[in-house]
Parts: structure tokens; sequence; C-alpha cells
């Protein structure tokens, strides 16, 4: 294939896979399977990493990030970002009305657009001449920071538009987290042993100042268009914005609506108020616009918000009830919830509430909460509902303050309390039941052994039935263990138990883990903060068990993206005696502990001998296909600077002190080109590019292949 060939396949490939991105993130309406678009995507990504020449800030390829930002600039917005003056009765609604008609004039015709107002974080993009130039966050209003590299993860927010867009304009929007995906987040991270999110829009905002986009990518945020802004702007009204940008490749929720009276105005509102939580999103009231942007200029704005606009927040719904008993869950690293058992129960948002949250002790103590009280229960921006007050004067005269639990109520150990923590512990991490069956259920999750049928409900049989106690031991169960084993199916109350086929399934699912690469086995064995991008990277980097739980201190945090917190817990870990007994055994089962030399392994070139590189700056392909060049050539990445680096790959914007650093201790500092001049001996014997990617690209990469896998 000539070199205006692969141009042009290049230019093609990314057409068409924006147009599926589109279908499926924005319509909703896939026609290809995710198989053919993930094949689709690498083939791209491969000629692209072979001729980064044609490389496009706005490839589909860059939707699974890569670039890491360790601050974001911050920058003007072209035009303000204001906010809205809030309302919260009829009362004030009828106000904003009376205000907008009387400074356009009585007489003067007015209609609103109404909108859902979704609860996330602002955002605003700039495209020109059809491609995301562009992307801040709101900041003050005036200034915020550049998260474009972030934003363009983002699969609903279009990298290039379609139509008759203006050449240059901004359009804002809100990034949101849909609440499946919140949830999904937060249980993996219970599941992880750390802390919980408190609702969907804190995280969408924190997602977009992660550091590394390709965290970012793998959030699943989704961002919905409200308001073009340009001053040039042709089309007449608010209502029309919208549509157009629809058109662009803009996702616009279908649920705004014209009113011409104030009653259509309630109507909506009443319908949203119940409607709303249906929805797969959060949205916390809704924004009523005069829909003529003739109107619009002449309202104008306060200091603050457009005077042309206003919000209205739906009341959280709050209910009373009483409060029938307080139990404890034991998660899974040990922390103790108070969970309030109502009595009866409550409809909120949609659902009949019989539990809610008390958060901890201190809470408890600070309502002065007590068995039999009635209390109010709210759900707002929250998820979970929660008490919010006790009705003290419905108390009655024998009640007594809650006394907060001093064991735990699963095992019996006695609960501890760290120091500067709010919640309590069981310290029993080896022997309390809920610790045990969160372990193994991490052990066995998707990203890490992958055993597909050994789900909560199976984990817990098993724990109880004393089958298991760790992890290592699910190596030990068989066919005639586990057949016709009881499974306690407490919500229906019915019991079933272990049949021929799904034993079978479980075992063979155990035995084929013995396959899953070590870097995921590692990630599987739940090492505190070591997640899957942490354990990837150590894997690597040392390529066995072994050589890890030799590392000192200091070897450790030359590992990229290693820092001291990580480090100390990798330490502790396995300073503890159960835990080398425990990885013993899972490697006599025949668990993956090192890195095998398969054929990905064999396919690569030694060009770089195990030379240490440290890369630093900004490159014209992302940093971490670089770091995989190195890896795949023989190098190794490591972290920073030290007298043991061989070379430092410096990038535009490199820090000074890091090229001060290198040059003091004489380490041999190249450009990208230099460095690409050492590799390319083998690649320019590639001269034609084949049709079927060669075995070294993303194929035989677990890391790339898995995110793509759970990507798309
Ligand atoms: P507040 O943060 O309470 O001042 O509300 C203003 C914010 O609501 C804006 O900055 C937007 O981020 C957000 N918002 C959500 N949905 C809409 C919408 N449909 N129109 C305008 N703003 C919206
Ligand atoms: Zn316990």
């Amino acid at each position: 294939m000539s070199r205006t060939d692969v141009k042009e396949e290049i230019l093609r490939l990314r057409e068409e896979l924006t147009h599926h991105n589109y279908l499926y993130y924005v319509k909703d309406e896939p026609v290809i399977s995710d198989k053919e678009f993930d094949d689709m995507l690498s083939h791209l990504s491969s000629l692209e990493r072979q001729y980064p020449q044609y490389d496009d800030p706005t490839s589909p390829t860059r939707r699974v990030g890569g670039e890491v930002t360790s601050e974001f600039n911050t920058v003007k917005h072209r035009h303000r970002m204001y906010s809205l003056d809030n309302t919260y009765s009829r009362e004030e609604l009828a106000e904003f009305d009376a205000r907008v008609r009387k400074e356009l004039g009585e007489g003067e015709k007015v209609d609103y657009v109404l909108e859902l107002k979704y609860d996330g974080a602002s955002i605003s993009l700039t495209y020109e001449n059809g491609k995301l130039k562009r992307a801040e966050t709101r900041g003050d209003g005036v200034q915020g920071d550049d998260i474009t590299v972030n934003a363009r993860t983002i699969r609903s927010i279009p990298l290039v538009l379609k139509g008759d867009y203006p050449p240059v304009f901004d359009i804002r929007g809100e990034v949101i987290l849909p609440v499946e995906e919140f949830e999904k987040i937060n249980t993996q991270r219970e599941i992880d042993g750390e802390s919980l999110y408190a609702n969907p829009r804190n995280l969408a905002s924190g997602s977009l100042k992660l550091q590394d986009s390709s965290e970012v990518a793998r959030r699943h945020l989704d961002c919905l268009l409200y308001y073009v802004v340009e001053d040039s702007i042709t089309i007449p009204t608010q209502y029309g914005c919208l549509e157009k940008a629809r058109e662009w490749g803009f996702k616009v929720p279908e649920y705004s609506k014209v009113a011409h009276s104030l009653g259509e105005v309630y109507e909506y509102i009443e319908h949203w108020d119940k409607a709303r939580h249906s929805l797969p999103y959060q949205t916390d009231g809704i924004v009523i616009k005069v829909n003529s942007v003739a109107q619009q200029s002449r309202l104008g704005y306060t200091a603050k918000s457009p005077r042309w606009a206003v919000a209205y927040k739906f009341s959280p719904e709050r209910e009373s009830t009483t409060l029938e008993s307080i139990s404890y869950q034991v998660g899974r690293t040990g922390a103790i919830t108070p969970v309030a058992n109502l009595n009866p129960a409550v409809a909120l948002g949609g659902t009949m509430v019989r539990r809610a949250s008390l958060h901890n002790a201190d809470q408890i103590a600070r309502l002065d909460i007590r068995v039999g009280d009635t209390v109010y229960v709210e759900k707002g921006g929250e998820i979970i509902p929660k008490i919010v007050g006790v009705d003290i004067s419905s108390r009655s005269e024998d009640s007594s303050p809650t006394s907060y639990i001093t064991h735990c109520p699963v095992c019996g150990t006695r609960l501890v309390r760290i120091e500067g923590e709010a919640l309590h512990y069981c310290p029993n991490d080896t022997h309390c039941p809920p610790q045990i069956k969160g372990r193994i259920e991490h052990f066995a999750s998707r990203k890490a052994m992958d055993i597909e049928s050994l789900g909560e409900q199976n984990v817990s049989a098993l724990v109880d039935a004393h089958l298991l106690e760790s992890y290592a031991d699910l190596y030990t169960l068989d066919y005639k263990k586990l057949i016709g084993l009881t499974i306690d199916v407490s919500t229906d109350g019915k019991k079933r138990s272990f049949q021929k086929r799904s034993v079978e399934r479980l075992v063979e699912a155990i035995n084929e883990s013995k396959n899953i690469p070590f870097e995921r086995v590692l990630y599987a064995i739940g090492i505190r903060y070591v997640g899957d991008t942490t354990a990837r990277k150590l894997a690597r980097y040392f390529k066995s068990i072994d050589a890890l739980m030799a590392a000192t201190r200091e070897e450790l945090l030359r590992v990229d993206e290693v820092g001291e917190k990580i480090a100390d817990s990798i330490l502790s870990y396995f300073a503890d005696e159960r835990h080398v007994e425990e990885i013993a055994r899972l490697k006599e089962y025949g668990v993956q502990l090192e890195i095998k030399n398969d054929m990905g392994e064999a396919a690569k070139s030694n060009l770089l001998g195990g030379k240490s590189y440290v890369v630093s700056g900004k490159f014209s392909i992302s940093r971490d296909s670089l770091k995989e060049l190195i890896e795949k050539h023989g190098g190794r990445n490591v972290s920073s600077v030290s007298a043991s680096t061989d070379y430092l790959i410096a990038g535009e914007a490199m820090g000074p002190a890091k090229a001060l650093k290198a040059q003091n201790l004489g380490i041999k500092i190249i450009s990208e080109q230099e460095f690409m001049a050492m590799i390319s001996s083998q690649e320019e014997n590639v001269p034609e590019i084949q049709e079927e990617p060669p075995a070294t690209t993303i194929e035989t990469n677990a890391h790339t292949a898995d995110e793509q896998l759970s990507l798309f």
C-alpha cells in the first residue's frame, strides 16, 4: 500500500468510526456489533502507530485517553459562563414571568423553552471549523481549567461535527454520570476497600479533573448540551438552537418543550417532578428560558445570571416515619455502617424506602437519633436515602440515647476506631465472614480473575459452608464438594442448590482462571491501593511475584506511577506471613505468578537491551504510546531520574529540574526523533503495511485490548 493509500485508509476509518460512535453514544441506535467496531478501531490504531505523521487529536482512537496532565492550564472563557437564579415555588416563577413581561413591554408575546436541569459539572466546548478545539470547566465563570484531553474521552462529545455549523462557536452543557455507572463505580470501590463517592455530580466533576485521561475514559461519562453561544448566531430561538445542535451531532435530550403560558410551565414541572426518577441520570430541577434570542438580548444579564432564564429546583422529598431498629453492616474492609430500619416504609423518589443511612456513630449522636423516634427521611442528590432529623416532640418518655455497638455484629471482635476517621472497623480481617467474602468476590471479579459464575451469592454460600476461607481455597473446590450444596437466597426466601451444570461451569471457570495473566492476578490478590493500572505497571516492571516480593522501597518507587502510599502498602502486604503463604499456595495450584514468555513476548525486539528510560514533556504521540514502544523494544520505563537511569527522552515543555538532574548525573538526554531512530532499524524493515496488524501491536497488549473490550 502506498503512502497516499495509507492516508486515505486512515481518513476513511476515522470517518466511519466517528459515524458509528455517534450512532452508539448519541443516538443510542448502533447498527454494527461491538466486535466490528473494536476491530475497525484497532485496525486504525495500528495504522496510526505506524504512521504517526497522520496523527490527529480528533481521531476516534483518542477516546481511550492516555495523555497525563499533571496540572491543568487556567484559561479565560471566550464568553462568560453565568449561573442561574433559583426559584423554589410557583409564586417565584410567576414573579420571574411578570418581570420578563414588564421588561419587554406589556402585550408582547413571550414563549419559554422548558428544559431539564441536568445535575453534573458544567462544561464549555469550543469548536473551530467543525473540530473540537477546547473544553473548559466553568471555574469561577470568567476562567476555568482546560480539560480538553479528558473531554475527548467522553464518547458523546463529538470530536468532528456534521452539517452546517458556524465556523467558530462555543457550546455549553453538563457532563453527567448516569446513575447506573455511578453505582457500578461505587460497588467496585467498595470491593477495593476505597471510600465511596457521595453522588454522581461530585464524581462527574472529579472525573473531569483526573490526571490520567485513560482513567476518565473508563468512567463512561456522558455530556448533554443545552446552549449555543455565538455572537453572530442567526438562529432566532433557543429551541431552534437545540435542534441545530442536535443536527451537528451533539447529544441534546429530547425532553425540552416550548411553553406559551405559566400553566404549561407548571404542568411540565409536575410531570418531571415524578418522571425524573425514571431517567438514567439525575436532574435537580428544570430551567425556564425565554425562547426568542432577540428578546434574550434585550433582557440581558445581571452581574451573575441571565435575566432571561431561571431555574426551578425540585424540593428534596422528605417523609416521616418511625425508626424501628438500627442494624450494623460490616463492609468488605471491615468498616461498620449503621443502617436505619424504617417502619412503615415511605415512598421517596419513586421507590419504597425501608432502610436509610445513619452514616456513623458521630452522626447518630449529633442528631440524637433513637430507636422508636419519629424521623425525617430525605432523598436528595444522594442516591441512598438518609435520616435528616428527629421529631423530638413526639418522643416517648422512656426512650434512651443510642449506644453504639462495641463489637463486630458478625464475628464478635472488639471494634477499633482509627484516629481521625469517622468509621469503626472490625480488625478481624482473616476470620470475619463479610471481609472474607469481599476479598473473594474481588478476586473473582471481571477485571481480576474473571470467574464468572462466582457472584456474591455463590461466594457467600461457599464461605458459609466452610468450603472457602480465602481465595486460594477456590482451587481446592471440585465437583464432589459442590454438588447439591444449598444456596440461601434470603431475598425471596427460596432455597436453591448447586446443580450439575452450574457446578461443572464453576469448576471449569476456576480452572480457566489459571490462565489469567500475572498482571491481573496481581490486581486480584487485593493489595490496598493497587488498582488494575498499577498492577499492570508493577507486573511489567518486576515480571514475577518473587521479584516484586523481594523489591525494596526504593525499587518500588522507581516504577512508573508508584508513589509512597502504594509502595508502603505493597511492603506491608508482603510483610504479612499469611499473604506470603497464600501466594505460595496460588503458585502451587498453577496460577500465573510471572509474565509468561509467550508469543507476544517473543515478537518483541530487544533493540533497547533492558536499558531504563524516563519520559518527560509532551510528544507527537501520547506518552503511553511512547512508553509502550519502549517496552515493546525491550526497554524499561522508570518514573524518575536517578543514577541508574540510562536515558531521558525529552519532549516539549519538559520541566527544567528534570533536565538539570539528568545533566548532573550524566544521563543521556535524547529527543523523540533520536529515540525513534534507535528503534527504527526494525520499523524500517516493514516498508509496506500489512492488512492485519502485526502481532506486536495492541492485540497482544493485554492492557489496551482489555480496555477496548470494556470501553466499546
Ligand atoms: P447553579 O449551579 O445552581 O447556579 O445552576 C446553574 C447551572 O445549571 C449551570 O451553570 C449549568 O451548569 C447547569 N445546568 C444544567 N442543566 C441546564 C440547562 N438545561 N440549561 C442551563 N443550565 C443548566
Ligand atoms: Zn467481624
